[in-house]
């Protein structure tokens, strides 16, 4: 706890309550970790009028300066790597050993996206004329803000971060009310490696009166958002005012589908990472496992004894994998799909209750015999519930995993390479993970379609995310 209060020197944070806070609680204990400043939408007005100032200088440093800036930052993370996964723990609620792999990987897309400032080349085009030059330039689109969710405190925001702040952008960031202490963190760090206060700020507090401050506010000309499809419709709604550019990665709602011929201890090694990863609270979490109907039975009974032995607990002891889910209405929506699905013909084998460690810990829960009528099939559960549903045929399934309004990632797993292909092609989803449960990395383009997203995030596309396209045409005769 020393070094986590030495890490979170800001005005803003607090370990004893003061007026006008709000209350960050670990959710496996109960007990309050810190206090946070929050903002009226007047304070968010004024955050966004420094940005547009810190902006211009910050995008008038050569893409060399940035790029030398977001390496210090991101050794800063990798230098501080146990301190903020013990915070994640603590605020999230995740084991450590998971809390470890997301430092990692927001620490990655800083270093991507430092690598990645260096190269917004433009383009020269041929001319129509002998006396016209065609020239494309790309250049940062400004001051920015971002929205994040609470299941991944710190990838979340370097993913939004990073690019903007490599384009030469300025990013207000508003974190989860859940877990605002690993955003606090990151800009620490931020601040301590360069980055300018006014270009990288967090703001806490309501919600919808900051969201709506960013919408209205014509200086902010792009929003990108990470959560709920509910929440991304209304900020996309809100943006219209203004025409400006959205990247929303939203729900979803995964297939995962084993056929026949899959290697069946790697399908169910791939479903329980894609599964149970954060108790299941992703958002390429697998929500729908079809499984064909001649392995069925095999397969059921390798999940449910994996799933069994997971170990539940405090995040921050040795040798846990599961930790709580974040809240009590997180653990309702685990058990309403449940008792839908038992209702309607489901088969608990293993799981299916309350953990005896009490709170809003939930066992690992595997059901067999699911069918499409049950809530599971449409709606995102969120939590650590596998549902089992039988299959035939190659041609039914695919229509079924599609039958969502959803697009997320899917995952599916054929020793078939021809059915790789053909399946792989034929999921109307932004990713999919053949024979692997575990798709996300910098070098890749995150994203969704329908009412999944829009834009893509990490790879060589996230940075186009925050850049505008410029054609300058020249006559020179
Ligand atoms: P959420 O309720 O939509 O919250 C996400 C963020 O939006 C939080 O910062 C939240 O602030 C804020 N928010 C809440 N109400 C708002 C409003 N009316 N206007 C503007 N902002 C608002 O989602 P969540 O429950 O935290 O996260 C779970 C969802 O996120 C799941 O559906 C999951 O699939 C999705 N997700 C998607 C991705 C992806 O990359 N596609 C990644 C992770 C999660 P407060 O915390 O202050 O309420």
């Amino acid at each position: 706890m020393q070094a986590i209060q030495a890490l979170l020197q800001h005005p803003d944070i607090r370990f004893e309550p003061f007026s006008g806070s709000l209350t960050v609680d670990n959710p496996a204990t109960g007990d309050t970790v810190a206090y946070v400043r929050t903002v009226s939408a007047e304070g968010v007005h004024q955050a966004i009028a420094r940005a547009q100032t810190a902006q211009k200088r910050w995008a008038s440093k050569t893409a060399l300066e940035r790029a030398d800036i977001l390496w210090q930052w991101y050794h800063a993370v990798c230098g501080h790597k146990e301190t903020l996964a013990r915070l994640m723990t603590m605020e999230q609620g995740k084991s450590l050993n998971e809390s470890r792999g997301e430092i990692d990987y927001a620490a990655s897309f800083i270093r991507w996206f430092a690598e990645q400032s260096r190269r917004s080349d433009g383009d020269v085009l041929t001319p129509l004329k002998h006396t016209q030059r065609m020239l494309v330039v790309k250049q940062a689109i400004g001051v920015t803000a971002a929205i994040t969710p609470w299941n991944f405190p710190s990838a979340m925001i370097t993913r939004k971060a990073a690019p903007a702040l490599a384009a030469g952008c300025a990013m207000l960031v508003k974190p989860a009310s859940k877990t605002p202490l690993s955003a606090y963190a990151l800009a620490i760090l931020a601040y301590g490696a360069g980055v300018p206060q006014d270009a990288f700020a967090v703001v806490c507090g309501h919600a919808g009166h900051i969201a709506d401050a960013f919408a209205e506010n014509p200086v902010v000309r792009k929003i990108s958002f990470t959560g709920s499809t509910e929440v991304g419709r209304e900020i996309f709604r809100n943006s219209a005012q203004h025409i400006k550019k959205l990247s929303l990665e939203l729900g979803g709602n995964a297939p995962f589908i084993v056929f026949d011929d899959a290697d069946l201890d790697k399908a169910a090694e791939g479903l329980i990472a894609s599964k149970f990863r954060n108790s299941g609270q992703t958002c390429v979490c697998t929500n729908r496992v079809y499984v064909q109907a001649g392995i069925y039975q095999e397969f059921a009974q390798k999940v449910a004894e994996k799933a069994g032995s997971l170990k539940l607990g405090n995040g921050l002891e040795t040798g846990v994998q599961q930790g709580p889910l974040i809240d009590r209405k997180a653990l309702s929506k685990v058990e309403e799909h449940i008792a839908d699905a038992l209702a309607k013909g489901a088969v608990c084998l293993s799981g299916g209750k309350r953990s005896s460690l009490g709170g809003t810990f939930f066992e690992p829960t595997v059901l067999t015999e699911a069918n499409d009528d049950m809530a599971i099939a449409r709606e995102e559960t969120f939590g650590p519930v596998a549902p089992l549903f039988r299959f035939d045929t190659e041609a039914e399934v695919i229509a079924r995993a599609n039958h969502t309004e959803f697009g997320l990632a899917a995952y599916l797993f054929t020793r078939d390479t021809a059915r790789q292909w053909r399946v792989g092609e034929a999921l109307e989803y932004g990713m999919v993970g053949i024979n692997t449960g575990l798709i996300s990395n910098e070098a890749a383009p995150f994203g969704g379609i329908k009412a999944s997203g829009l834009g893509r995030e990490g790879s060589r596309y996230g940075i186009e995310e925050y850049l505008e396209m410029k054609y300058l045409c020249i006559d020179i005769a």
